[in-house]
């Protein structure tokens, strides 16, 4: 049977307030690195933007009826902001009750160095980091790709991360599922698997082993978030899909989120804009 699921990435209450509030010269700095800020005319405090587009995201769903949504991490700017954290809940409330969500681990809500402490409270706060569902003879894997970008402070985190996604994929292959699909926060690469590392991706060596195992068991797709745009690539038949933001946009792509259909013969997905 087809399903559809739709993809959200980086709501990041707070984010729209933080880049009005750099100064000229970081804001030169981020745009000599490429990426486009909007909005930095007035400064302002709150979050009156992911609030309006979050709730957008949120009706659409409700209009779409799809069988669960995924939000791919980076739900607030500072893990600590408990406004924060409260308008992103009040508003995933309002989300139909027979639309499952789920959540996946962001770089600002674990931080880009996890810590035991930063962990714990996710894990209180969102559920598990690690953790697979099935609908019919679909397979999803969802991972906390902020242990696969530094796990020196967490010992032990990569090992039971990894150990877990090949389990997992090995489980879909033994049941021969129709699609294996993978969410995480972070990217493995944005243009080729041998990249250098950068901010962006998951580094070497870590992105080597995760993209064997996918390829091992012949995965269809990864969906990612984190870079505040859009991107596409294909490898070896698995599509490594990046959502562009609910939340503040860093590219030309809008704020928007992603509608996918999978069925047997294949996985459709496009991108739609919230502004
Ligand atoms: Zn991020």
């Amino acid at each position: 049977m087809p399903i559809r699921f739709i993809q959200m990435a980086d709501p990041q209450f707070g984010m729209f307030s933080s880049i009005s509030k750099l100064t000229e010269e970081e804001a030169i700095s981020r745009s000599r690195e490429g990426l486009t800020l909007r909005y930095v005319e007035q400064e302002f405090d709150g979050f009156a933007p992911e609030t309006k587009l979050f709730t957008k995201a949120i009706k659409y769903a409700n209009e779409y009826k799809p069988d669960f949504v995924v939000i791919c991490g980076d739900m607030v700017n500072e893990a600590d902001s408990d406004d924060q954290r409260k308008e992103l809940f009040r508003i995933t409330s309002q989300l139909n009750k027979d639309i499952p969500i789920y959540w996946v681990a962001g770089n600002h809500d674990v931080g880009n160095t996890p810590t035991p402490e930063t962990l714990n409270s996710y894990r209180k706060l969102f559920g598990e980091d690690n953790y697979s569902f099935q609908i019919e003879n679909y397979y999803f894997i969802t991972i906390n790709s902020s242990i696969c970008s530094d796990p020196s402070l967490i010992p032990g985190e990569w090992d039971s991360l990894i150990g877990f996604l090949e389990n997992e994929l090995e489980k879909a292959s033994n049941m021969d599922a129709t699609h294996k699909i993978v969410f995480l926060h972070h990217p493995l690469f944005l243009e080729t698997p041998d990249e250098p590392d950068n901010y962006f991706v998951i580094p070497f060596p870590r992105r080597q082993e995760i993209i064997s195992l996918l390829h091992r068991n012949k995965a269809s797709a990864v969906f990612s978030g984190h870079l505040h745009r859009n991107n596409y690539r294909n490898l070896k038949g698995i599509e490594y899909v990046s959502t562009g933001p609910v939340g503040y946009p860093l590219a030309h792509d809008p704020s928007g989120i992603r509608i996918v259909d999978l069925d047997g013969t294949g996985l459709r997905h496009h991108y739609l804009s919230l502004e």
